[in-house]
Order: structure tokens, then sequence, then C-alpha cells
């Protein structure tokens, strides 16, 4: 059956080469060399000192495991997506090894940065919309009228772990993740299970047997429950998650693997600024009668260095942070969780701020980029998220910003959490000026410490600008980077750099946080959009900049070195195909 599947895709393949046009019109071994630069090598060499010996071993385990997830995903990814994998690995020309290696930063033949634009012959000239979780062919309206016309199959229709497939007699029908990739799922959960025999962490212990368990009975519940109690040294994130493969209805989830190394450093940071939310909240520059009197618990936060990542987690841009899961049922009785990849996003610095940072900073203040303050910001960022207005009284009717600004909130709300976050740290590294000599704080503070926090956000701005202002993000940025400019907290010099007005720049964190959290607090789209419409736009000198920021990459390729050192070294084998 698998044979025959295979002489059939190639054949597929075959038949669609014909009708593409000449080879020619596909990128040479320099252009696709040059397109594969965009994605700086970034090798992540991870400290494994702390961990325990049967840490150590299980942690090999899993990223044998995770190894398999690129083989699952690939299938889900597109039908014939392993097959041409194997065909590029047998071409060993200058042009053979670049389609090679481009695929495999894509995991595919559609260059993800690039409008997913097809860079090989012989493909389709876009990804199919469904993937391979649906028949290439079927419309959305043929897959809406089935599940009509079967009303007791709609919950696993339209469920996250099941294919759609048809029979012999081209018949749909519904298959199970169990069933359809059954040999790989029943691979990874045996070294899920010995992995969770040598583990000593009883709650990682607990993730990975109850989710072997799931790969064969295809119910992630308990799983994922298990998978939010989880707080141990090697923490894991294994099995189908994310749906934007599926875009022909966001309702399929692809496999993908992170296999990370908490760090526990940065936990204990993590650990203080939380400890101190309420005190931030009860000193936030807004009309007092806003404060919220006592905040809800917070959602956790990992922070953890990945050591190996595969599917879904590992093609085209990286992920930064991750929250899961998205199973409703789940999030309902116990929140979800976020994930943040240290290394990931320190190696997103080198690549990325460092270079721009030499374009936009002056020479003697480059010195001042500091990952260390650029990470903090980030985990103050998604901590502040929970601080401010989130529910509200309008009128005497109970409401929330999300529903009075509506489309405005994302940016207003990313742009809040920046500048919380800025205020959040500032007002902590105040505060032990203050009592200086008491302890070692967690967090650096005091004159370097500022001037480094504010240059580096600085520089960090221009990173978030390019993402292009369609994005929440970028929106927030260009809203802070234009007030920054007009209280003078930014300045543009007469050279085309940056740089920050140290005598200004708290005063104006603290009026934008006023403004944003006033705005949050009434619900008061007008003024909402008011702010947006004069304040997000590149101004000319910013856009200036970002022309100048062409070549400096988009983002990272990992090189996965202590997970080949722990694991050795081994492409995605295709066994199925060997026939071939
Ligand atoms: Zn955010």
């Amino acid at each position: 059956m698998r044979r025959l599947l295979t002489f059939l895709l190639v054949s597929t393949i075959m038949a669609t080469a014909q009708k593409t046009p000449a080879p020619a019109a596909f990128p040479t071994a320099d252009e696709l060399n040059q397109m594969a630069a965009r994605f700086a090598p970034a090798p992540l060499n991870v400290d494994l000192s702390s961990l325990s010996a049967g840490d150590k071993k299980a942690l090999a385990k899993l990223i044998e495991a995770g190894r398999i997830v690129n083989h699952l995903f690939m299938q889900q990814f597109w039908s014939g997506d392993l097959a041409l994998y194997d065909k590029l690995q047998l071409d060993k020309t200058p042009l053979g090894k670049a389609r090679l290696h481009y695929f495999w930063i894509n995991k595919g033949p559609w260059s993800e940065i690039d409008e997913h634009k097809a860079f090989l012959p012989g493909v389709s000239a876009k990804k199919p919309a469904g993937a391979n979780f649906y028949p290439e062919d079927m419309t959305k309206e043929e897959f809406e009228s089935w599940v009509k016309a079967h009303p007791d199959q709609k919950e696993q229709a339209e469920g996250f772990f099941t294919v759609v497939r048809r029979d012999a007699n081209k018949q749909t029908k519904l298959v199970p993740y169990s069933v359809e990739y059954k040999a790989d799922l029943a691979h990874a959960a045996k070294l899920l299970k010995e992995a969770a025999a040598l583990t000593d962490n009883a709650s990682l212990k607990k993730f990975l047997t109850t989710r072997a368990a799931a790969f064969s009975s295809n119910d992630y519940f308990e799983s994922d429950m298990a998978w939010m109690d989880l707080d141990a040294p090697v923490d894991v994130t294994i099995g189908p998650y994310e749906t934007y493969n599926d875009e022909l209805f966001g309702y399929k989830a692809a496999f993908e693997a992170y296999i990370n190394v908490r760090d526990d450093k940065e936990s204990a940071r993590l650990a203080f600024l939380g400890e101190h939310l309420q005190e931030i909240e009860n000193n936030l520059p807004e009309d007092p009668q806003y404060r919220v009197a006592k905040l809800g618990a917070a959602s956790p936060i990992r922070v953890v260095n990945e050591v190996f990542a595969a599917g879904d987690s590992n093609h085209g841009v990286q992920t930064a942070a991750y929250n899961l899961p998205n199973d409703d049922k789940v999030v309902q009785q116990k929140g979800s969780k976020r994930v943040m990849l240290k290394n990931i996003q320190e190696a997103k610095f080198k690549s990325t701020l460092e270079p721009i940072s030499k374009v936009v900073l002056q020479p003697a203040a480059q010195q001042d980029l500091s990952f260390e303050l650029f990470f903090t910001q980030i985990v103050a960022h998604e901590l502040t998220h929970g601080l401010g207005p989130h529910q509200i009284k309008i009128n005497g009717r109970d409401t929330n910003p999300r529903m009075e600004l509506k489309e405005l909130y994302s940016a207003i709300e990313e742009a809040k959490a920046d500048v919380t976050g800025l205020f959040a740290l500032q007002y902590l590294m105040t505060q032990a000026d203050k009592g200086a000599g008491a302890q070692p704080a967690p967090l650096p503070h005091g004159p370097d410490a500022e001037r480094k926090l504010y240059t580096t956000y600085l520089a960090s701005s221009f990173r978030t600008l390019r993402f292009g202002l369609q994005d929440s993000h970028a929106k927030g940025m260009a809203v802070q980077f234009n007030y920054f400019l007009d209280k003078g907290a930014f300045v543009a010099n007469s050279d085309g750099t940056f740089s920050v007005d140290l005598s200004k720049i708290k005063d104006a964190v603290a009026g934008l946080d006023r403004e944003l959290l006033t705005l949050e607090a009434t619900g008061d789209y007008a003024g909402t959009k008011k702010l947006m419409s004069e304040m997000m736009l590149l101004r000319p000198e910013v856009q200036k900049a970002l022309e100048r920021l062409k070549s400096v990459p988009t983002d990272i390729e990992p090189i996965f070195v202590t997970a080949d050192k722990l694991a050795g070294a081994s492409p995605v084998k295709a066994k199925q195909k060997k026939t071939k």
C-alpha cells in the first residue's frame, strides 16, 4: 500500500513537472544560497551540567523522539514532501545541495518568507491550502456539506486529531492520527516511555507517560493537563499542536517538538518579577481608581533553552516563545502556559539586533547593547500583559478593553505591554537603588543598567518595525517610537543614527503608559483611533534607517550542536521509501 502510494506520488510529480515553466524560472544555486543566507546559522550549545545523570539520558531519548516528529510533520505538510526530500538528497551538484539546504530550512519546496512561493520545479506554485490533512482536491464547500450530512461525525471531522481521506470508492472518511501515523507514533511513544523511566522528575514522568498513551488512544486531554503541571529541569513539548498549516479551516494540528532545558537563573529573575506584580500595579501611572486591588493568578511562564526543535516548530522563521495548549477544554480548567526560548532569543539578538545597532546607534552607544536587558524587557512585556485594566465599566455596563477597542485593541495592548514592561523595570531598578546593599537584587540596576535598558530598547524598536505595519507589535512600536521622538526622549541625529535622551525617557515612558492605560480603562475607541491615526506611521528618518537595514538577516537557522553531540546527528529517514 505504502509502496503504491509512493509510486503514485512520484508519477504525479512528474506529470506536474511537464506543465511547469522551464527550470530557468527557478532560483539558481547562487540565488538559493542568498535566500538561505537570510537565515543566519546559529549553533545551539546548551549547558547540561546542572542535569542529573538520569535526566541527561532521558534528554537523549527525547531528541530521538523529536527526530520522528520531523518525519511526522513532513507527511502532514504535503503529500509529496518526503518523496521529494529523498530525491533531493541524491543530487550532489551545487544546485542540488543548495536546493536541499533551502528545502530543509522550509521543510518543503515553498519559501515561507516569500509568500510561500515555490523555489523548485515540479511542484504546485503555491502550498496546498489544506496541506495533507484533506484530499488535495477537496474544496471548503465539499467538506462542509459532508459534515452537514454526517452530524454524528462533526466533532471528529472538525477536531484537531483526524485527517480526511477518500476510501477506495471515493467516499470521504475520517482517519484518526493514531491510525494514520501508527508506526511513527508507536516508535515515538516507546522513546517517551524510556525517557519517563530514566528521569527522576515526577511531573516529567507523568507528562511523558500520558503523552505516550495519547499517541495510541488519540485522546490528548490528560497529557495536555499534565503538560500544564510540568515543571522540570528537562522541559518538553511534543505532539500535535498548532493549526496554522490547515489554511482551509484551521482545524488540524501539526506535529511539533521542543526539547528544552530549564534556565534556572532566568527562572529566579522571573519569580522575582512575579512577586512584585501587585506592587507595580499599585504604582502604575494611571488614575488610582483604575488600579486592580487584587490581581488574579498569573498564567505560568517558563524560561528555557532549546536543545532541539522539530516539525512545525522548526521551519522558516523560528519560534521565540509559545503559548499552549490550544484545546479550550484544557484552557478552561487549567489556563495556558507560556514557554520562552531564551537561547533562541539570544541567537536572534546576535544575528539581527547587533547588526541593526551598528546602523541605527552611534558608535559609543553600541557597547550599551545588552542581551540581558533585552530579554528581561521581553519577560516584563509578557508579565505586564496581565496588569492594567481587563474588566471595565462603561456607564454601569460591564465590559473589557478588547470589546470596546475592537480591531485597534491588539496594537494598543502590545504597546501597553511594551511601555508597562519598561515602567515596571524602571520602578524595580529605582527600588533596588534605594535599598542598595541590602541584598543582591536579581535585576541589574544603577545608571549603567538604565542606559543599557533604554539604548537596547531603541535598537530593538527597529527590529520590531521591520516586521511591517501589518503586524500588531510593529503598529504598537510605531506609536511608541513617534511618541518618544515628540517628547525628545528618542533623538534622530543628522548622521542617520538615533540616540536616547536619558533625562527625558523616564517621563516619556510614564506619560505614554498613562495615555495607553487610560484609553483601555475608559474603553475609548475614538481616542484610540485618534492616537493611532496620528502615530501609527513611519516618519521619513525612520523609513530611511529601515532601508539601510535591508541586508541584515531576517532570522536564524538553528544548528542543534548539543543535541547532535548527545543523540548523534541523523537526518530524517523515510523508512518506507527505501524500496525506490
Ligand atoms: Zn505581547
